[in-house]
């Protein structure tokens, strides 16, 4: 999708404060944070939203769920997180490519 703005972040094209990527997925810091750590993952592939899911995307929204403790982890997010998939415009999504946010504030 040559307009969507993850898919730019997810090839590079644009810069994004990125905090893990592999073949599949790219996570990186939302631009408005709404908690002291709060960064978004996204699989690189455009996927509008969950509402536009398959049987065929399972592994891979299996596997950014796996993830996101892994990631939250590192942030300093160990005593725990929120996670938030906004979906369609009634779900509250502005931005029209997945994306999975984790939220929380680090625990001393
Ligand atoms: P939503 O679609 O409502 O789940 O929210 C989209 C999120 O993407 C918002 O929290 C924005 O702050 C965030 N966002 C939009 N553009 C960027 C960007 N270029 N880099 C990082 N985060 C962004
Ligand atoms: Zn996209």
């Amino acid at each position: 999708m040559s307009d969507c703005i993850f898919c730019k972040i997810a090839h590079g094209d644009i810069p994004a404060s990125k905090i893990y990527e592999d073949d599949d997925v790219i996570a990186f810091n939302d631009i408005r944070p709404a908690a002291p750590v709060h960064f978004l993952l996204i699989p690189k592939r455009h996927i509008e939203s969950m509402l536009t899911t398959s049987k065929e995307d399972e592994a891979l929204l299996g596997k950014m769920l796996a993830l996101t403790p892994v990631l939250a982890r590192e942030q300093g997010l160990a005593a725990g997180y929120k996670t938030a998939i906004n979906t369609g415009l009634a779900g509250g999504q502005e931005v029209f490519h997945l994306h999975l946010h984790v939220l929380g504030t680090p625990q001393q």
